[in-house]
């Protein structure tokens, strides 16, 4: 099945008991059992709730892997990936990451004795250099947050097989329309579903999926033992979502591709992240491992008082933290995602006061254009 088909009818078989054609909002708690030890498979909501298992069915065949696990945000999903980790445990993670996972590991995870190396990805060395006897993790983010690096995921997995250790990759920015990790070699997906997987940005939520049954057993113990768990309306809205991921997926990069080349000619614009442009160093590496180039752009405008003036003036595109949506959105990285970054760490990868970073919609492109143009005048 390709994709399309397999995120419109994968887990969102009509309804056995109605033939409902969407899957029922199972607003419950429990579930009643017949007799002492004889029930329907379905015991507790924190363990299993039917509408979350449709979901996670869903999103489990859209990245191709054999099975997926729900939480209730991004950052829940990642916390549950590294309680698979132990004490003495060590993980390289990408230095241009998004800065609730960096805070999540320097300030949290830390203190329970798991080590973090933050290395350049975009160059495999770095990675190799980093790796210690005791390395069980490579986690990466590609394209990265907000600087639209890229990793090259097949030369990761490979080099993390080679260490005894699983590569994860935080697939948010991408999707998996446009980018499936597990098929090039990687062993778990994260999602911020929060992002474009909901796409209406009324929702908060995270999944993660995996390729091998030994990782998918830990997972599942722990969504249940630590409960970090969604509530079943957000799974249903994902499902709701997945139905129309790739239509708008690839309306999310047609107008970004178009904004990103518009801006490249600007005078206002000193500089564009966008993996789609040409003059992107790593243009055919993204090319090479991803179906499209997604919507997020950032723009170097020189200081901090025309990055204020910019977003003040922008009208379609609302100033506000997260992406994904189907409206377009601003942020300013340096005092809004990345406030939890150090400044030395910010300013060497090229979060400066004058970046803004664009979610670019799904709007008319021309509206979107002329927007812009008014802001940057
Ligand atoms: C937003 C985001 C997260 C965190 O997800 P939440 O749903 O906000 O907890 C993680 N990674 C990336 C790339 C994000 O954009």
């Amino acid at each position: 099945m390709k994709f399309a088909t397999t995120a419109i009818h994968v887990g969102q078989e009509p309804d056995e008991l109605t033939g409902a054609v969407t899957v029922p909002l199972y607003q419950t708690s429990t579930y009643a059992q017949e007799e002492i030890g004889k029930h329907k498979g379905w015991e507790y909501a924190r363990t299993q709730n039917p509408t979350r298992s449709r979901w996670e069915a869903c999103v489990a065949a859209m990245e191709g892997g054999i099975a997926g696990y729900a939480f209730g945000s991004g950052l829940a999903a990642i916390d549950t990936i590294m309680r698979t980790l132990s004490s003495g445990d060590h993980v390289i993670m990408a230095e241009d990451m998004y800065g609730g996972t960096f805070r999540l590991a320097n300030t949290i995870l830390q203190k329970s004795g798991i080590t973090f190396s933050y290395v350049d990805m975009r160059n495999m060395d770095h990675v190799r250099a980093a790796v210690t006897p005791a390395t069980k993790m490579i986690y990466t983010e590609t394209p990265t947050n907000p600087m639209m690096t890229i990793t090259d995921l097949r030369a990761a997995a490979s080099l993390a097989h080679e260490a005894g250790a699983l590569l994860v990759v935080d697939n948010t920015f991408a999707s998996p329309y446009l980018q499936r990790p597990l098929e090039l070699g990687a062993d778990i997906v994260v999602h911020s579903a929060t992002k474009y997987l909901g796409g209406h940005s009324d929702l908060v939520h995270g999944v993660v999926i995996t390729r091998h049954q030994h990782v998918a057993d830990q997972l599942a113990y722990l969504q249940n033992a630590v409960g970090a768990v969604p509530g079943p309306m957000e799974c249903w809205l994902c499902l709701r979502s997945a139905k129309t991921l790739h239509v708008r997926m690839d309306r999310h990069s047609a107008n970004a591709q178009a904004i990103a080349e518009w801006l490249e000619q600007h005078a206002a614009v000193q500089h564009v992240y966008y993996p789609g442009l040409k003059s992107h160093p790593q243009h055919a590496l993204a090319a090479s491992q991803m179906d499209g180039f997604g919507g997020m752009i950032s723009i170097e405008l020189g200081s901090l008082e025309r990055a204020v003036a910019v977003t003040k003036k922008l009208q379609l595109f609302c100033l506000a933290e997260s992406l994904g949506g189907v409206e377009s959105l601003v942020c300013h990285p340096v005092s809004m995602t990345h406030g939890s970054v150090p400044k030395a760490q910010r300013e060497k990868l090229g979060i400066t006061d004058g970046l803004i970073r664009l979610s670019v919609g799904i709007e008319d492109v021309a509206d979107l254009m002329a927007d812009l143009d008014q802001a940057l005048a």
